[in-house]
């Protein structure tokens, strides 16, 4: 059986010295009206204006290396600056998924031109993606994606549909999971491969879908006949499974998991700070110790991250337990406000606490269910 493993890391100055400064920045910008804090940020509030603000501060691409506009920064301090960001409930949703995943991807696969057109514009908070793997049929069963890339004399022709795409409407690009070769009898993992694809091309259709808080951030993406060039192909040809699962996991990773809520946590507290009885406090109690373990876990991964090793089963346990956490502290927080008179909720809690109600569950589909998490993790416990 492999054990699980999530080194102890301590902060560093550097670490504490840029947190201070995203704060200094956010309550500029909260103070001068750039953003209302939202549940939900890095999904449900996209605003490219402040997207290129955090690019400006540098703090977009932070690991990548210089050449490609990145600073080379350690996993970590890009770690302090999306918690800040998250924490705030800052509108981050714009670039949230270039810089969590696309990029990276970009950097461990693409060529030397595609790093050099792409990486820089992200960095600059100018250039946003989608990601393209879910089909009407192909969810959790990923590798029945059925949109196909055919070999012409010039690239590839795209045809198929992928569902769910968040921020494809604002987005210049999109990571396309494609079969380029059918599979090989039962093994449907071979002959899959990725595509960068310029959502401004001719034969695509973007349509929004209407999530049930009534926000439309994802989408149906069609492709019908795309002529796409020969250096759209991202990484190799048929090697499709291996990329994804390595983008998936950098999807899982990450704060978000558990930060979703955290600016109501923060305003419901504020809100009944002079009531706390016993009851009250036990149950904040319980919040911050569950809030802290997921933060040691997550800055666990960040530091398995720096030492280049890949941390997928520890990223699906801090996924499927922040998934988890993040339902106990709305049903938590709706206790607390019910005991607090109607007319004494300040502003926005209300309007706060019910769009994520609405949002909550989407949290244990997006980026993988609960029961394919819970699958990896048995995988990993050798029960599987
Ligand atoms: C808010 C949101 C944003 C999203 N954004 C994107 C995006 O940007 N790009 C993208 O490609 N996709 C996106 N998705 C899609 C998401 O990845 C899928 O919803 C998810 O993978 C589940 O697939 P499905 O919806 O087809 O459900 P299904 O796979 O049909 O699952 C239905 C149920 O069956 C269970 N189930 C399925 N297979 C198994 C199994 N083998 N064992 C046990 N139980 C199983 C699941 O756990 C689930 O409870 C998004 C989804 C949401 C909700």
């Amino acid at each position: 059986m492999q054990r699980f493993h999530f080194p102890a890391v301590e902060a560093s100055q550097a670490e504490l010295e840029i947190r201070a400064r995203v704060r200094e920045f956010l309550q500029r910008e909260r103070e001068t009206g750039g953003f209302v804090p939202r549940a939900d940020c890095w999904v449900s509030a996209p605003d490219a204006q402040f997207s290129r603000k955090v690019g400006e501060m540098g703090w977009l691409g932070m690991t990548w290396p210089t050449q490609y506009g990145g600073q080379q920064q350690s996993p970590l301090m890009r770690l302090a600056v999306t918690e800040e960001l998250l924490a705030a409930g800052a509108p981050v949703a714009a670039h949230w998924v270039a810089d969590r995943q696309s990029g990276p991807h970009i950097l461990k696969y693409g060529t030397e031109q595609q790093k050099y057109n792409i990486l820089p514009k992200i960095v600059a908070g100018e250039c946003f993606f989608a990601i393209g793997m879910s089909e009407p049929q192909a969810g959790s069963d990923l590798a029945a994606v059925t949109t196909k890339a055919e070999k012409t004399a010039t690239g590839w022709r795209l045809n198929g549909r992928k569902i769910w795409s968040t921020g494809a409407h604002i987005s210049s690009y999109m990571i396309v999971l494609a079969r380029t070769s059918p599979a090989e009898g039962r093994n449907r993992h071979v002959g899959l491969s990725q595509f960068l694809v310029d959502l401004s091309l001719p034969g695509i259709s973007i349509s929004g879908i209407e999530d049930m808080a009534g926000g439309r951030h994802f989408n149906e993406t069609l492709f019908e006949d795309v002529e796409l060039t020969d250096d759209s192909l991202l990484g190799e040809e048929g090697r499709g499974w291996a990329q994804v699962m390595g983008e998936l996991a950098m999807e899982r990773s990450g704060p978000e998991r558990f930060l979703t809520t955290f600016v109501l946590i923060e305003q419901t507290i504020a809100a009944i700070r002079h009531q706390v009885d016993f009851q009250s406090a036990a149950l904040l109690g319980r919040l911050y110790v569950h809030l802290v373990s997921l933060r040691r876990m997550s800055r666990g991964i960040a530091r398995l991250l720096e030492q280049g090793e890949s941390p997928e089963t520890e990223a699906a346990l801090v996924k499927q337990l922040g998934n988890q956490f993040e339902k106990d502290v709305l049903s938590h927080l709706r206790k607390l406000m019910a005991a607090l008179p109607p007319d004494e909720w300040p502003n926005g809690l209300r309007a706060l606490l019910e769009a994520a109600i609405l949002r909550q569950p989407s949290a244990t589909l997006r980026g993988g269910t609960t029961e394919i998490m819970r699958g990896i993790i048995a995988r990993q416990l050798g029960v599987r």
